[in-house]
């Protein structure tokens, strides 16, 4: 790596680690809809945002705030919930990139199929969510989902994300992430976020957060803060969310 980017690393984990600083919860699961639906509307329109697909973030724009819009689908209960995301992005002509796991333990490919070929086709992405790395033969494995993601979908996944485990398998995990030209090679997948030199996020806004004392997930408060601070152009956002960590009101539409 060169000291040019060595050094931009350097600046964006500085960057993440001031503004974490001030995160507070906002919320505890599951969301309200609502609360995403006002910070996607609080971004759209202004002419300030670029939309960006996980495999088209080499298109970033210096002269706009870029945000990447991720769902992971880990489990059925984000399946259920995900057209909802969907469809409320794609009528304001937001995309996003969701990820698929294919190891079928908390829900079979199958069960989203329907979902993926309604809406591949009008500009959201749909990517491989993998675990690989908890298999003795990382690599071996991590060929293998991409062949059945290509097999149940129809289509090979752009870019990739990993499952996270905690701090389980974390050294394999690096072991993966060591080698992930080669794995980009083998499956002529381009992008991933697992490492920087794809993505660079200067800032992750996620639905992920843990309250130890409360046993209970909560929003970050910069979900919230959407469109004001500390957002600024030429930079690129990560808004990550869990469609099944969410909730649609019954008396939606305030
Ligand atoms: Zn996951």
């Amino acid at each position: 790596m060169d000291l040019k980017k060595k050094l931009e690393l350097k600046k964006i984990y500085l960057y993440r680690r001031f503004y974490s600083f001030f995160e507070r919860p906002s919320g505890y699961e599951p969301y309200d809809f609502g609360i995403y639906e006002e910070a996607l509307s609080g971004m759209n329109g202004s002419g300030k945002y670029n939309f960006i697909g996980m495999e088209h973030v080499r298109e970033k724009r210096d002269d706009r705030i870029n945000v990447i819009l991720r769902h992971d689908i880990d489990r059925m209960e984000d399946v259920g919930m995900l057209e909802t995301f969907l469809e409320y992005e794609l009528e304001r002509r937001m995309f996003s990139s969701s990820y698929i796991r294919v190891d079928g333990e908390k829900y079979s490919p199958a069960d989203i199929l329907e979902i993926v070929r309604k809406y591949a086709g009008k500009g959201h992405e749909f990517g491989l969510h993998s675990s690989c790395y908890t298999h003795d033969d990382c690599m071996g494995r991590f060929e293998w989902e991409a062949g059945e993601f290509l097999r149940v979908f129809g289509f090979r996944p752009g870019s990739f994300t990993q499952h996270g485990m905690g701090s389980r398998f974390i050294e394999r995990r690096q072991e993966f992430n060591g080698r992930l030209d080669e794995a980009k090679k083998r499956t002529g997948i381009s992008m991933t976020d697992c490492c920087m030199s794809d993505v660079l996020y200067h800032f992750k806004v996620t639905d992920a957060n843990y309250d130890y004392k409360r046993k209970a997930r909560f929003l970050g408060s910069y979900f919230r803060s959407f469109p004001y601070v500390p957002y600024s152009r030429g930079k690129c956002y990560l808004v990550l969310t869990h469609p099944g960590y969410w909730k649609k009101q019954r008396n939606a539409g305030r």
